[in-house]
């Protein structure tokens, strides 16, 4: 059992040739963090089908909440297998990839993005990135590779291997050194969800030549006047329709109950335990769909034990908080 958001690790550094990219690939399929380079900025990369590998990425920046992170892909082809395009994704996507453009758009029903990765939406954020590197560790890991940028929370993103070595080294499990960015930005991201593509975040594509592909203005997400929105204020948040009732020691009749640890619970006819052993990363990786499966149940609440508020503890504190507030 490893609950520590930090355990130190030899970090790797690789060049970006083709053994360092095949090793990239290997350590990614098998559940690893290695930073790579993008043409916006170094993503910390992780299988986004691996609810535990996402988690660690959120453990290895210490981010203390939970957003949906992009999913990368090595073509249109398989970004169209996650996700559903309209006409307005498709052209955006025909126009702008690979590059520096995200869409956000329902997720397929083949989807394989993790829960986790998704932050328990039903919408799923994918982008094709232009970097020749980034390309053969995506079209070698085949599948979509999660990476938000690769430096701890709080600090700004790293444009270089020194960089994400400086900032993630040790926690890590390698970097693939490709030099320098080129953008130094990060991607913009537009949703395409009710035929309305909304700006969430303005990026390396600028505003004025996707208006010019989908032949409209683009609705800006959140106050037009203060942009960028911060991923918190997003309307979609995930949220159970049952409340939910924190730091509850046992369920009360009528409730569903979400444990944490060997509680003594697990006989209760609807209950989940996020990880038996007490290891936050495992219960980062089961909390969207195990309140999702307990929500299904249709109980009166859903009690939650309490979780540590340390490490990756406190991003799920954080979601089980939202997810508790008054509505
Ligand atoms: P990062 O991966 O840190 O560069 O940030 C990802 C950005 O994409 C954040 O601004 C997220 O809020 C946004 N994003 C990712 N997925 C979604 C989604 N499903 N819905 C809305 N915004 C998303
Ligand atoms: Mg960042």
């Amino acid at each position: 059992m490893n609950q520590s958001p930090s355990a130190p690790r030899q970090t790797k550094l690789l060049a970006a040739d083709a053994v360092g990219i095949a090793e990239a690939a290997e350590l990614l399929r098998a559940g690893g963090l290695v930073a790579l380079p993008t043409e916006t900025v170094y993503g910390l990369a992780a299988d986004a089908t691996s609810g535990t590998a996402v988690a660690g990425i959120y453990a290895a920046k210490e981010r203390p909440s939970f957003n949906p992170l992009i999913s990368h892909l090595p073509d249109l082809a398989s970004a169209r297998r996650q996700g559903l395009f309209d006409a307005n994704a498709l052209a955006l996507a025909q126009n702008f990839w690979p590059g520096p453009l995200t869409l956000v758009v329902p997720a397929s029903p083949g989807c394989t993005v993790s829960e986790l990765a998704r932050a328990g939406l039903a919408t799923v954020a994918l982008r094709v990135p232009a970097h020749p590197v980034a390309h053969a560790v995506l079209a070698a890991a085949g599948r979509p590779i999660a990476a938000p940028s690769a430096n701890r929370s709080g600090r700004i993103s790293a444009t270089s291997a020194e960089d994400a070595l400086a900032d993630l080294g040790g926690r890590i499990d390698a970097v693939l050194d490709a030099g320098p960015t080129e953008v130094g930005v990060e991607s913009t991201v537009v949703s395409c969800l009710d035929g309305a593509p909304r700006l969430l975040r303005p990026g390396g594509v600028p505003r004025e030549a996707i208006e010019h592909v989908i032949g409209r203005p683009l609705v800006i997400a959140g106050d037009a006047g203060h942009a960028p929105i911060s991923p918190g204020m997003l309307a979609s948040h995930y949220a159970p329709a049952a409340r939910v009732r924190l730091d509850a020691e046992a369920p009360q009749p009528g409730e569903a109950w979400l444990g944490f640890g060997p509680d003594g619970n697990d006989d209760h006819p609807q209950a989940l335990n996020l990880s038996p052993s007490g290891d936050l990363r495992e219960a980062a990786s089961h909390l969207f769909g195990y309140l999702r499966r307990l929500d299904t149940l249709g109980p009166s609440a859903i009690a939650v034990a309490r979780i540590p508020e340390q490490g990756l503890g406190e991003a799920i504190n954080d979601r089980l908080r939202r997810a508790a507030a008054p509505r």
